[in-house]
């Protein structure tokens, strides 16, 4: 059947407002994978790098120059890459390098060179990639004067989210990833409670920030997320390119400082009446100098301090009080019953003794 041209139009227009009328908050409207209409990050030149970057004393460090040790190949045996002159080597047709250490969160530096002399164009020019946990790929190309598609850049999240700008050097300069990884997190069920999340920075450049990544990156697929564990080896793609990697290393990174979940506040509150909070207002300060005032609101007594802060004051005893959302007391002083002589401010592990300014 012919149909006009605008016709066509039509139902491309109005099949893409019903895909986007169906998407829901859950799931936004995406580009299609490698569409050569998605603009191509603008080139931003990385200011001067000092590279290698020494790794921390709490790194593992997975490749120093020396061997290849800590890696293997797909079935676990050898890696099968070269190691020269301090680099490891992309070998065509070896397969991909597996960490012998699985690993989720990662805080991950990395260190890479596009091939010299120049061989290919597009994904053909210098193409590997960094696996985390062997499924979500940080692409590697040599992206320097390279025309591909936007998601394939180097720095792309392969196939879902083009780097922020291509930042990249020119091949057979040492270049550097530094990568905040955050695993995705499964209920019970296999369902996802939290999609991986990446930031990326491209020789000192951000190109991805914070980024969810929809699962797994793949060629042409869409991949759905799986619970394959909470810790998977990290791995470099062989894409046929000779594609060198040094200095690479990685902090395991805890779900937080915490040591635990937060301690009930150790604070008891007992209710003071208006007539017995009264005596507490009124104008203090340290020997450094004007500090503070005390004011009754209600029943609410209301510490205002000199920098600015209004802090509600909880009463624990009859002298004593609590900061409402602060761990910090306040533990007055009187010379009589019901003249108040000052207090001190317990606060950050440290105390300041507190006077009462005389009367005007
Ligand atoms: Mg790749």
């Amino acid at each position: 059947m012919k149909r006009s041209v605008g016709w066509i139009i039509m139902s491309v227009l109005s099949g893409s407002a019903a895909l986007a009328g169906t998407a829901s908050a859950q799931s936004p409207v995406r580009w299609l994978a490698h569409d050569m209409q998605r603009q191509r990050p603008v080139v931003v030149t990385p200011g001067k790098q000092s590279l290698p970057v020494a790794a921390p004393s709490d790194a593992v460090v997975l490749f120093d120059g020396t061997d290849l040790s800590k890696w293997r190949d797909a079935e676990g045996g050898a890696a099968k890459w070269t190691v020269k002159d301090g680099a490891m080597i992309s070998v065509a047709n070896s397969g991909y390098l597996h960490s012998a250490d699985k690993f989720g969160d990662v805080q991950l530096h990395i260190e890479w060179a596009a091939p010299l002399p120049v061989v290919g164009s597009g994904q053909g020019r210098g193409n590997s990639g960094v696996f985390l946990m062997g499924l979500y790929e940080v692409q590697v190309l040599d992206s320097y004067e390279n025309e591909t598609y936007a998601d394939g850049q180097a720095g792309a999240i392969y196939g879902q989210y083009p780097p922020l700008v291509n930042a990249c050097l020119p091949p057979g300069e040492w270049q550097s990833y530094d990568i905040v990884f955050r695993r995705p997190r499964f209920h019970p069920d296999g369902t996802v409670a939290r999609a991986a999340r990446i930031s990326v920075v491209l020789n000192g450049v951000v190109v991805q920030d914070n980024v969810e990544i929809w699962g797994p990156t793949a060629w042409l697929q869409n991949v759905p997320y799986k619970n394959l564990g909470d810790k998977l080896p990290l791995s470099l793609q062989d894409h046929g390119n000779p594609v060198r990697y040094r200095n690479i290393w990685l902090r395991e990174l805890a779900e937080s400082s915490d040591s635990g979940p937060p301690a009930a506040p150790a604070r008891t509150l007992v209710e003071l009446n208006a007539d017995e909070l009264q005596p507490f207002a009124g104008d203090y300060k340290t020997i450094l100098g004007d500090f503070a005032k005390i004011e009754l609101d209600g029943k609410q007594l209301r510490l205002h301090m000199k920098t600015g802060q209004l802090i509600d004051l909880l009463p624990t005893s009859k002298s004593d009080f609590a900061m409402r959302f602060t761990a910090g007391t306040l533990h007055f002083q009187e010379k009589e019953p019901g003249k108040v002589s000052g207090f001190t401010m317990e606060l950050g592990g440290q105390k300041y003794p507190v006077n009462r300014a005389p009367s005007p």
